[in-house]
């Protein structure tokens, strides 16, 4: 009889923890051995000692923390290749998430966990596709997100939601449209999406996104003319569209540029109270995050007969799950879900008490009403 999971892959105060192999998955603090699932802050930290990643990661970590932040021993892993530490076979899978993302798949006499980090199932022309890892055995488990778990989050195509900026640009040509949108994987896949909805001008960057858009075109990624968003240079931004963090949309740099339309890049923009809140003029629901449907479908076809829910609305997600015959159990893993669309960095931006009254309308549940309900459907 394998050994379940519960008693290899233990939930301790630094994150998943695999006693046999005694390494970490994802850890918040810096331990001696970690897998990272992709870069993102609130995944990939500083300070550890030995990092297990996929090439893509190891890089989007350099950029981020410098060589020595990430970690002082750095070994990539390719795809489909088996590591072996401490009796624990270790390969990594695509997530979807954002590039280098990856699940990682651990089998140990006999018994598998699949811990999948953030994963989306929409088309990205910027990464490899999420791939399911079946579980097959009796006793396996699949760990995911609940970024999105709640029914009234189904994210529409994200090309439709691309057309809106177009029109919008064709619509309002003198004034320059300022897009908030996360440094990492967001800020690539919407210019990817731009180019391919046939914008062929250069698309402006605030400073905080221009060293991993460089990354990305050095990876293989190609983005088109980019230039530096110099508002000083006012004029020459009219009609032009520039991308910032979603910090900066709402603050005084925004403010400086021509007219701004401002527009938000999130699957957070689906509840409409945040836009609003955030004085949003132009929502765009692009989410790097599997949405509800997403997330019971990939629950599915992974098959695991068990499910770890990490962080996010756990509790609708482990309810679902119940009513299919699935066990559930919620890991509520700290730290988790501040960096791109997790509450905490939104909360982060200058509205921070506003969002703080729409966050408590989401833990109450949102209704219908509160969510666009054209793209939901
Ligand atoms: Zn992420």
């Amino acid at each position: 009889m394998p050994p379940h999971p519960e008693s290899w892959l233990r939930v301790t105060p630094q994150g998943l923890f695999c006693e046999p192999g005694g390494f970490f998955i994802d850890p918040v603090r810096p331990v001696e051995r970690a897998v990272i699932t992709h870069g993102h802050a609130d995944h990939a930290r500083p300070g550890h000692g030995a990092v297990l990643a996929t090439a893509e990661t190891l890089a989007i970590m350099r950029t981020r923390m410098g060589e020595a932040g990430a970690g002082a021993v750095q070994q990539p892993i390719r795809p489909g290749e088996v590591l072996h530490q401490g009796g624990v076979a270790i390969r990594l899978a695509p997530a979807g998430h954002v590039l280098g993302s990856a699940q990682v798949v651990l089998d140990w006499q006999g018994s598998r966990a699949v811990v999948s980090g953030d994963y989306k199932r929409q088309r990205d022309p910027t990464c490899a596709p999420f791939e399911p890892v079946p579980c097959p055995g009796g006793c396996d488990v699949f760990v995911t997100e609940a970024t999105f778990a709640l029914p009234v989050f189904r994210h529409p195509p994200p090309e439709g939601e691309v057309a809106k900026l177009l029109k919008s640009l064709a619509l309002f040509p003198e004034r320059t449209h300022v897009v908030g949108c996360y440094a990492l994987g967001k800020a690539q896949r919407l210019i990817r999406l731009l180019r391919e909805a046939g914008w062929e001008a250069p698309i402006h960057l605030h400073g905080a996104l221009a060293s991993l858009c460089r990354l990305y075109e050095e990876l293989g990624v190609p983005l088109g003319p980019l230039a530096p968003a110099t508002v000083a240079n006012k004029a020459a931004l009219r009609g032009a569209i520039v991308l910032a963090p979603p910090s900066a949309v709402q603050d005084r740099w925004a403010r400086r540029l021509a007219e701004p339309v401002v527009a938000v890049a999130s699957g957070w923009m689906q509840v409409r109270q945040r836009a609003r809140l955030r004085q949003v003029e132009l929502p765009m629901v692009i989410s790097d995050h599997a949405d509800w449907d997403d997330l019971n479908r990939s629950i599915d076809e992974v098959g695991a007969p068990e499910v770890w829910v990490t962080h996010g609305r756990d509790d609708a997600l482990v309810h679902a799950l119940g009513l299919r015959g699935i066990r559930g159990r919620a890991l509520h893993l700290v730290g988790l879900g501040e960096e791109d669309e997790g509450a905490a960095t939104e909360a982060a931006a200058p509205l921070a008490d506003g969002e703080h009254a729409a966050g408590h309308g989401l833990d109450q549940g949102i209704d219908r009403a509160a969510v666009h309900g054209g793209e939901a459907g």
